[in-house]
């Protein structure tokens, strides 16, 4: 049960002790003006530098999570003002909706009594100082979220490295708001709290709540959120602003912690007006010290220097509970770079190179075709099953089989057709014996019944091979986009042309009946006994006949593909690239293998970058990881 004696709430997290942090660094000892100083922990820099070179490298994406600050609250709470004394410095503030996209405040210390003051977002950096830093701030948020009232999630960087600052970052969020204003989307509500969601979710968030003292807490938006993904609250600080607002009953407030804030709450007031930021610190410590229902508030809950303190505390905690994890990601991230790098396109020194590097290309790409198009081998690709072409094949043609002799069955009144033929084919002949030319018509009509089939077949499978060799051949020329597009026409040219080879044979110039099950014959009974048995002795021989000519269809039709297969991949497909990659024409293949494309040329550069970047990283991290063990040990 949480007391109602003030210093209940300002107990210790059990889990902040893991960090040792040394309060007073009395060799850096810096002017008065910077009261946040003494929070600084110098064990905590190389590891938040480390954090904030893997933040640049982007590798929150690559699914690595860092240890964030992440400040929430409602719209006008005072989100904005509590980071601009946090860093000693003039955010835009206000009314309606100011922060429209992630804000990364890293705040550094430095010695150097003039402070470096910078923007970073979409790659590009900025310039700005103290003075002009609110403008600077709006111009980018214009130009990432446009100059209307939308938000983006595309961050955008403040660096602040000036005396007296804690070494933390933070992230701030665009206020929470349930009513569109003029002119923002409608889904405001949505775009908002996804984008907060984001942020606050991974476990290694530390959620910076920031509450108007002059509201009910339990009516807040940014509690219930935070709520949803810290249900204990032992992720979540308070930050309590407009204390001179409110005075009243804060104290009661804080210490009732209706609202669960695991790592307690600290109550602070901001900058007023046009104060600077010297006048505001002695404001808010007058505030706090003199007033009658504040100064119950015990001291180790109050100022914006404590809640540096804190902030830097518990990041340290943090960022040394996650390290472990960070390493391990890095190394696998940087595995995953050095790869890519690898497999990067070579650049070819003279045309005698890039022509072996071409016949290499195409070489392998038709072994790995007669692999699996030709000896069903599929080791290459054991888990795609489109790739497992011989066995495609074989259902395929077995589809193709069944297909047909469906088709024969579809049959109109049981020996209608037949007795129809007969009697159009009437003619003076010896009796039992079954015209020739109504043979022939009942056989007609089968073939009509069927000869569109083998060639939409052979297109089929036609379809299916050209999916099959594009997506060999994009494999094989991948390390060389110069030249891939022309690999991939060659790939294009040969299939078409064999299309049409295999069409203009395929017209079948011959042709099958099983079993009938039960069949009506009412509609027989008034024809002559004589006519009946003619048209049934053909309708049995016309069946028997006809399940030889499906079968002879299919056989031939394999052999067909069998053969057609085999010679595309060993005789046409070489032949068909060299042509290509010859014709002058087509823009002369070989010699671009010579040239270096600029896309790879910078994602050649990018991946070194980021390789160098992350070896550092690992380099830092472990020395750190290493180090904190040593102390382990003793
Ligand atoms: P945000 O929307 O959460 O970023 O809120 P802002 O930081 O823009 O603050 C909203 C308004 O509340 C501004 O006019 C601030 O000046 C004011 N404000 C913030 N903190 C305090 C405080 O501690 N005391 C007083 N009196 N006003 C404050
Ligand atoms: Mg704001």
């Amino acid at each position: 049960m949480r007391g109602t004696k003030k210093h209940v709430v300002t107990r210790a997290s059990p889990s902040l002790a893991i960090v040792e942090v040394k309060p007073h660094d009395q060799k850096d000892a810096v002017p008065i003006e910077a009261p946040i100083v003494s929070s600084y922990n110098d064990q905590i820099r190389p590891l938040l530098d480390t954090v904030d070179r893997l933040r640049n490298l982007n590798v929150m994406r690559e699914g690595i999570q860092l240890p964030t600050i992440v400040v929430v609250g409602d719209q006008s709470s005072g989100k904005s003002s509590v980071l601009e004394s946090l860093a000693g410095i003039s955010l835009p503030r206000g009314q309606g909706i100011c922060t429209r996209v992630p804000l990364v405040m890293r705040l550094q210390r430095s010695s150097s009594p003039e402070p470096e003051i910078w923007l970073e977002y979409n790659d590009k950096v900025v310039q700005t100082d103290e003075e002009h830093i609110a403008n600077a701030i709006c111009d980018a948020t214009d130009v990432i979220a446009g100059s209307g009232k939308g938000v983006s999630d595309t961050p955008l960087t403040l660096h602040v490295k000036k005396a007296g600052v804690p070494d933390i970052t933070m992230v701030d969020l665009p206020g929470i708001t349930r009513v569109p204003v003029n002119g923002q989307p409608e889904n405001i509500y949505e775009q908002i709290s996804g984008m907060v969601m984001k942020y606050i979710d991974p476990q290694e968030s530390i959620i910076l709540n920031v509450l108007s003292a002059t509201v009910d807490f339990t009516t807040c938006e940014s509690i219930r959120m935070s709520k949803q993904v810290d249900k204990t609250g032992e992720g979540t600080l308070a930050v309590v602003t407009k204390a001179d607002m409110a005075p009243e009953g804060l104290l009661q407030k804080v210490t009732a912690d209706d609202v669960s804030i695991g790592l307690g709450y600290v109550c602070v007031r901001n900058r007023i007006g046009e104060e600077t930021y010297e006048e505001a610190r002695m404001q808010e410590e007058l505030l706090f010290r003199n007033h009658p229902m504040l100064s119950l508030i015990d001291d180790d809950i109050v100022g914006i220097p404590v809640l540096a303190h804190k902030l830097t505390q518990i990041q340290g905690m943090m960022i040394s509970r996650c390290l472990p994890e960070i390493e391990r990601k890095i190394n696998e991230k940087m595995e995953i770079s050095v790869l890519e790098f690898n497999k990067l396109p070579i650049v070819m020194a003279s045309t005698g190179e890039a022509l072996m590097a071409l016949m290499d290309v195409i070489g392998s790409a038709k072994e790995s075709l007669l692999r699996i198009l030709v000896q069903g081998d599929f080791s290459e690709y054991p888990d795609d099953q489109n790739m497992h072409c011989t066995a495609r094949l074989a259902e395929m043609l077995n589809g193709f089989s069944d297909n047909l002799q469906a088709q024969s069955q579809v049959a109109s009144e049981f020996l209608m057709d037949e007795i129809k033929i007969l009697e159009e084919c009437k003619c003076i002949g010896l009796p039992n014996f079954i015209p020739r030319s109504s043979f022939l018509a009942i056989l007609s009509q089968h073939v009509d019944g069927i000869h569109a089939k083998p060639v939409e077949f052979i297109k089929e499978i036609w379809d299916y091979i050209e999916v099959v060799l594009s997506s060999v051949i994009t494999k094989y020329s991948d390390n060389f986009p110069q030249i891939q597009s022309s690999i991939k026409r060659a790939g294009c040219n040969l299939m078409s042309k064999t299309k049409e080879r295999s069409v203009n044979r395929e017209k079948p110039d011959y042709f099958s009946l099983t079993g009938f099950g039960n069949v009506k014959i009412s509609h027989l009974r008034h024809y002559h006994a004589h006519l009946l048995q003619q048209a049934f002795d053909m309708k049995m021989r016309i069946t028997s006949y006809w399940t030889i000519v499906l079968r002879r269809i299919v056989d031939n039709l394999a052999l067909f593909l069998q053969f057609s297969v085999k010679n595309l991949v060993n005789s046409q497909f070489q032949k068909e690239i060299v042509a290509e990659m010859v014709d002058t024409r087509a823009g002369g293949g070989i010699e671009r293998m010579l040239e270096e494309s600029p896309s790879v040329a910078s994602k050649r550069e990018k991946l070194k970058n980021c390789i160098k970047l992350l070896k550092e990283s690992k380099d830092v991290v472990a020395a750190i990881v290493d180090q904190n063990s040593g102390y382990g040990d003793r």
